[in-house]
């Protein structure tokens, strides 16, 4: 069976790229749905489950757009090192200046959150940051980068895409937003989409073999 199906509550025309979740997960209340169930709806933008649930404060405007492209170039500058893992691009920027950026390199190295933020030092804070990727939420090899945007008192995230793993479940943007930071999901989400869709289509993958 292809990785999902057409999802009822979606109007989105291609279904090749829909994500299914688990049999097993967990019912959540609506206001509360995860946005695992994004998709692709054939133009440049995502749809993330309910309506009544959309992640993020606010749409991305041009500037937004202008330095997600700088975070997609850093992005590029890791791609075919980083694998398992995506790669991902992180911009910080203060008063419309860059103050801080970042690539991941390789597996086993920091994120791209984590370089950025380093370059950034006391500026990070009331700064925006831009990032190809929404930011871990979990422990693996280094801390996540959710609780470092956190931590440096960054005052906006722009989100380049959501991480599609059901797994991750949208954690590391609910983070940001308990902490009281204004995130903005989908900014050039096709571009961030494709510059890993190997990663995308694996995560999927993962997904309907378990479901
Ligand atoms: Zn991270």
């Amino acid at each position: 069976m292809p990785p999902g199906g057409r999802m009822s509550h979606c109007a989105c025309r291609a279904s090749s790229l829909h994500l299914k979740p688990p049999t097993a997960f967990p019912t959540v209340p609506a206001q509360r749905q995860p946005s695992w169930r994004v998709s692709w709806r054939g133009d440049r933008r995502w749809c993330h489950g309910d309506s009544s649930a959309p992640l993020g404060n606010d749409e991305a405007t041009e500037e937004d757009r202008a330095y997600m492209r700088r975070a997609l170039g850093l992005a590029r500058r890791g791609l075919g090192a980083t694998a398992p893992n995506p790669a991902v691009g992180c911009v910080v920027v203060k008063n419309g200046e860059v103050v801080g950026e970042g690539f991941h390199p390789k597996a086993g190295l920091p994120h791209a959150e984590v370089y950025a933020l380093r370059a950034a030092g006391n500026m990070a804070e009331g700064a925006t940051a831009y990032v190809t990727l929404e930011p871990c939420n979990h422990y693996g090899r280094t801390p996540p980068c959710s609780r470092a945007l956190v931590e440096a008192r960054v005052s906006k995230v722009v989100v380049g895409i959501v991480d599609p793993n059901p797994l991750v479940d949208n954690e590391g943007i609910k983070t940001l937003q308990k902490a009281g930071i204004q995130v903005v999901v989908g900014c050039l989400e096709e571009q961030c989409y494709e510059i890993n869709k190997d990663f995308m289509v694996g995560i999927q993958e993962q997904d309907s073999s378990r479901g």
